[in-house]
């Protein structure tokens, strides 16, 4: 219907739009100030509770304080509170503000950002962040590239679809991958996902330390040589999801490389700590690296749907997702300019770069350098306070912010429940060397000592172990 009045529910004025965000804000505000104080997660009756909010399309509209309430009231609480200091599981996200503001800017002014020629400067912007990424890691200046994804499995897939069309042809059933058998499922549904039977991905044994073992690694690809393969890619971690392992990734890459493999890193969850000078130590090799997965929304904070991919040189990155149409604007052809959609399976898609470049231009590097710090502080207050909790025994050492116990007379799975049935941190477990352990992992910004403080106690607690007293981890406080 065109009518001259002005009745487009879809096009707010200006009263409006600020109603509707004012109105959220003041919950989103309530809702972050009280993040330390909610519990670390809060999913008894959620599925149940789920199932009844199944519902037809709407074919009238609600209220908007009513649809707020029930988003704060009801359904966001029913969560694991993977944005609060107690969310030592998993891998945390911790989703910081600067950049949920970034998200509605870019979404209210919503340009398309998929090609160059539609908004250069902002696509240049988002540019910077992938320069800034591979500054941080330390790639070839003039040479490398590559692009935001919406996590580190899409990552992983972009990753092997590149080192694929780089190293194999046509038919490239042969192909062969190496891992090892800590690396992150992701890897295995990319490979499978880029085409490659599950049989092609060979799990190599890790050793006592939960790193690749350099040997079978070796073998593995001499083995395969002889069958008839054709060996292409070996991926490291940098920091494995269950114990945090780093492999190592110096002679892996030499590995690799002297049989001109390709050399992949996961970085999903380590590659930040390349900011850190003990983080750079224990990743040393890492910038050798022909592509690596980094999340930016683990280790740098950023809300879920950040994810990144780099590539040491990023012709071959383009090459593998490069495609025409004559609906299209021309493509950059200058090594300067981009166009994203040459560089990954995505052409339209969120501006999700200014999400990452409006704090690191707000504060500079240097606050996120800092969180990582405290955090690799944090996790030798945790490992040493649990080491002198009578019972418990440390599998995993921490290398970054990762580490796994166990108790060794109790029952861990109901060690595990005691812990979180307390809802101050909520712990994960691992199966390690086939026994169930838990883990800690810090990684959240909002994650401080007073919270480990928490964690230590409540271990302590559920063991049966009594209270600290005058010395151990709580006089830290002090
Ligand atoms: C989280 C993670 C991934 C997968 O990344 P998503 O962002 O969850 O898709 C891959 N590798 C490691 C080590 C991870 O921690």
């Amino acid at each position: 219907m065109i009518t001259s009045r002005r009745v487009y529910p879809l096009e707010p004025d200006g009263h409006e739009m600020r109603r509707l965000v004012d109105e959220a804000m003041r919950r989103i505000v309530d809702h972050i100030e009280s993040l330390p104080s909610q519990p670390a997660q809060n999913v008894e009756g959620a599925t149940e509770f789920a199932r009844t909010l199944i519902e037809p399309l709407p074919q009238q509209g609600s209220a908007y304080g009513q649809l707020l309430d029930q988003l704060f009231d009801e359904l966001i609480p029913r969560s694991f509170n993977a944005a609060g200091p107690g969310y030592l599981a998993y891998i945390p996200g911790g989703g910081i503000f600067h950049s949920a503001v970034a998200d509605l800017i870019a979404d209210a002014v919503n340009r398309y950002i998929g090609v160059c020629a539609a908004a250069p400067a902002l696509v240049q912007l988002e540019a910077n962040v992938v320069r800034w990424f591979a500054e941080i890691i330390g790639l070839p200046r003039t040479t490398s590239g590559g692009v935001l994804t919406s996590g580190g499995s899409l990552a992983n897939f972009t990753a092997i679809v590149t080192a694929r069309r780089a190293k194999l042809p046509e038919d490239f059933l042969r192909g062969t991958l190496y891992c090892s058998d800590q690396i992150h499922h992701s890897f295995q549904k990319a490979a499978s996902l880029a085409g490659f039977p599950y049989a092609n991905v060979r799990e190599i044994a890790s050793d006592a330390k939960f790193r690749m073992r350099l040997d079978a690694l070796e073998e593995a690809i001499e083995r395969d040589r002889t069958a008839g393969f054709t060996p292409f890619l070996v991926a490291g971690s940098a920091g494995t999801t269950s114990t945090g392992a780093v492999d190592d990734l110096a002679a892996i890459a030499k590995i690799a490389h002297d049989r001109e493999l390709w050399f992949h890193v996961d970085g999903a969850y380590g590659a930040f700590f390349m900011l850190t000078e003990r983080g750079r130590a224990t990743l040393r090799g890492i910038e050798e690296a022909d592509s690596i997965i980094l999340d930016p929304h683990k280790t740098l904070f950023l809300p879920f749907g950040t994810g990144a991919l780099l590539v040491r040189d990023a012709r071959l990155l383009r090459a593998a997702h490069t495609s025409h149409a004559d609906y299209l604007p021309e493509m950059q052809e200058a090594d300067e300019l981009v166009d994203f959609c040459e560089l990954s399976p995505e052409l339209s898609r969120d501006f999700r770069g200014l999400r990452v470049w409006l704090p690191l231009k707000l504060f500079g590097i240097e606050p996120f350098r800092q969180q990582l710090e405290e955090k690799l502080d944090l996790i030798k207050v945790a490992r040493d306070g649990l080491a002198a909790i009578d019972g418990i025994e440390i599998v995993a050492e921490p290398e970054l912010t990762i580490l796994a116990f166990r108790h060794t007379r109790l029952d861990n799975r109901e060690l595990l429940a005691r812990i979180n049935a307390r809802k101050r941190v909520m712990l994960t477990p691992a199966i390690v060397n086939g026994e169930f352990v838990i883990r800690v992992c810090i990684v959240s910004h909002r994650t401080h000592l007073d919270r480990i403080e928490m964690l230590l106690e409540d271990v302590r607690g559920a063991t049966g172990a009594p209270p600290a007293g005058g010395h151990g981890p709580q006089r830290l406080l002090a």
